[in-house]
């Protein structure tokens, strides 16, 4: 009853809370609130969305009085018997949510919800060097091109497999022939796509990259990891699907965040895999938690999943329709107007990620762009990673920042 009862009390203020600003009873975070909120409004250099329709959520999670319970995900969540003290349940429903669209069968499939993109591309090289060692006795050789995200090198570094940097084209794409220049046909090639390089958001050509290592059958085992963090969330609900396809594309496993494109306000993703990928692994039977325990990871978040499966129901295939395309049309809206005042920018097919000629460092600061080098666009870079967000009344006012800083008062160009 007095749970209850507290349970109320919260969810009032919580509801009085998002009226008028409510105190913490602590300064400095109360201090924190509206700079936290300054921020949101101009942040446009980041791929995670600002837009993350979870209030209904909390104020459901207070007024049942979940706070106060404890849950852990710890196990594995694909199984028949979830353990009690955990959401398991709808974190499965949660990949079979999922699997499809990425072009998996509900009855070949295995998955988890991470704790980030990371996570999801640590149990993808891992599970990929133990499925080639499994295959063939050999130790494998990881492939990846040199403008992907910087986690696969470090998950490459600290699983201690021997790794190839493959160089890219100028737009961030992974060169089949200098694939086929460094490939070590005698042992087993772990690829990871990236989809997409980190600052030019380019989508490594899978088909033409599986091309190459098709046209040697001499190789002993091939398994491909998409890195898929960002794209993977927006690619599925656009006319694109096909290239997160893996009917199409012939991947092994893929790995998404969940705080990116779908808008979970933590840290979190997807890992899916085929079922031969799990049952080629190392087994560790974990009597106390009643599975071969595949994640690398004892206790697992259990509200991520929830929050994910909350929006699986809230959003869904319609609502992440909508928000693909207009995405989308915001990214061209930026890339007219930035044309439109001759700023040399570039995007990528596909791509959300527009670059171009870093502005001063006050929009910089003003907007937290991410930046970049290159001689073959004119030397230093910013980019724009077009979310939800970053709205139209956004790209305007960001625009109308570049032109103050490019002409005078007298409208002469100054930049
Ligand atoms: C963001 C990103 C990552 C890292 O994901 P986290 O969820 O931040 O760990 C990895 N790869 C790509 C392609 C990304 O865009």
């Amino acid at each position: 009853m007095k749970k209850h009862l507290f349970s109320l009390v919260a969810l009032l203020v919580s509801v009085a809370g998002s009226v008028s600003a409510q105190s913490s009873g602590y300064p400095e975070l109360d201090a924190m609130v509206q700079t936290w909120k300054d921020a949101q409004q101009t942040t446009l250099g980041y791929p995670a969305s600002q837009e993350s329709n979870l209030a209904l959520f909390y104020q459901w999670y207070l007024a049942s009085g979940m706070d106060v319970v404890n849950l852990n995900n710890a196990g594995d969540p694909m199984t028949d018997a979830p353990s009690t003290l955990s959401t398991q349940k709808f974190e499965r429903q949660v990949i079979e949510f999922f699997a499809p669209l990425y072009g998996f069968k509900l009855d070949d499939v295995w998955g988890l919800v991470t704790h980030s993109g990371t996570d999801g591309n640590n149990h993808g090289i891992y599970f990929g060097v133990n499925y080639l060692r499994n295959k063939t006795g050999m130790e494998p050789v990881l492939y990846v091109s040199n403008e992907a995200h910087y986690s696969n090198m470090r998950l490459a570094h600290l699983q201690n497999v021997e790794m190839y940097l493959v160089a890219s084209d100028s737009m961030g794409r992974m060169i089949p022939d200098s694939l086929e220049e460094v490939l070590v046909t005698s042992r087993p090639a772990l690829m990871v796509y990236a989809m997409g390089s980190t600052f030019k958001g380019a989508i490594d050509d899978q088909k033409a990259l599986n091309a190459v290592l098709a046209s040697h059958p001499e190789i002993p085992a091939v398994y491909r990891h998409v890195d898929a963090a960002l794209f993977g969330g927006y690619l599925p609900f656009s006319p694109y699907r096909e290239l997160v396809d893996r009917d199409t594309m012939h991947y092994e496993s893929i790995s998404v965040s969940g705080h990116k494109f779908f808008g979970l306000d933590s840290p979190s993703g997807l890992f899916i895999c085929t079922k031969e990928i799990y049952d080629n692994q190392v087994d560790y039977n974990v009597p106390y938690l009643n599975s071969n325990m595949r994640m690398i990871n004892c206790s697992r978040d259990a509200l991520d999943p929830l929050k994910f499966w909350w929006l699986t129901k809230s959003i869904g295939h319609t609502g992440w329709t909508f928000q693909a395309a207009k995405l989308l049309a915001q990214r061209d809206y930026l890339k007219q107007q930035l044309d439109s005042i001759g700023w040399p920018n570039w995007v990528n097919d596909y791509s959300n990620t527009v670059f171009f000629r870093r502005p001063s460092q006050r929009v910089i600061s003003k907007y937290t762009l991410a930046q970049g080098y290159d001689d073959r666009f004119g030397g230093e870079l910013a980019h724009v990673v077009v979310m939800q967000h970053v709205t139209k009344e956004k790209i305007d006012m960001f625009i109308a920042d570049l032109i103050e800083e490019t002409y005078n008062a007298n409208g002469v160009q100054v930049q």
